[in-house]
């Protein structure tokens, strides 16, 4: 086994609670109340704002950061927004308001979506995430380091809290 990491570095999967909230003091997204988020360090599990700012503490730290939308989701691009066809769409996919999918495109690329209306001839998306233009107000407390497993490393992601979480991909 690994030696316990003392700070936060690329290669080491950290457990935190965090929560987010948008400049106006709402809370957009919490582990509390659910479990704790395993990310790991250096793969960009997490926004690169609150990666950087992690970097270097130590368990038990308590980190109050606000993220700018560059370091964040991004900028809202409003050429990001468009109307596809309704036809090129599967008859029976799921097209409601709030739905995400993941579009393939010719090169390859995944691109995620978000569908803003759909109406009888067009699907209306937005390829902006949904927090983007949002400066993110994130607290979190650094609950436990690890180091990861070559595996985990190869990945770019952790196998859960304590790497035991097996999956085929
Ligand atoms: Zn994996």
């Amino acid at each position: 086994m690994s030696e316990t990491p003392e700070i936060i570095a690329d290669d080491v999967v950290v457990t935190i609670d965090y929560t987010l909230r948008n400049a106006g003091g709402e809370v957009l997204d919490s582990s509390s109340g659910d479990e704790p988020l395993s990310y790991l360090h250096g793969y960009q599990n997490i926004v690169p704002g609150l990666e950087s700012a992690l970097a270097g503490k130590k368990k038990g730290d308590v980190v109050k950061i606000a993220v700018a939308p560059e370091d964040g989701y991004g900028v809202r691009d409003p050429a990001a927004v468009r109307e596809l066809e309704r036809d090129a769409f599967p008859p029976d996919a799921d097209l409601r308001p709030g739905i995400q999918f993941v579009a393939e495109l010719e090169d390859g690329e995944h691109m995620p979506m978000w569908v803003l209306a759909v109406d009888d001839t067009h699907v209306h998306i937005d390829m902006n995430h949904p927090l983007a233009g949002e400066t993110l107000h994130f607290e979190v407390t650094i609950i436990e380091l690890r180091a990861a497993s070559p595996n985990e490393v190869q990945h770019g992601h952790p196998h859960g809290r304590d790497g035991h979480d097996h999956h085929h991909h």
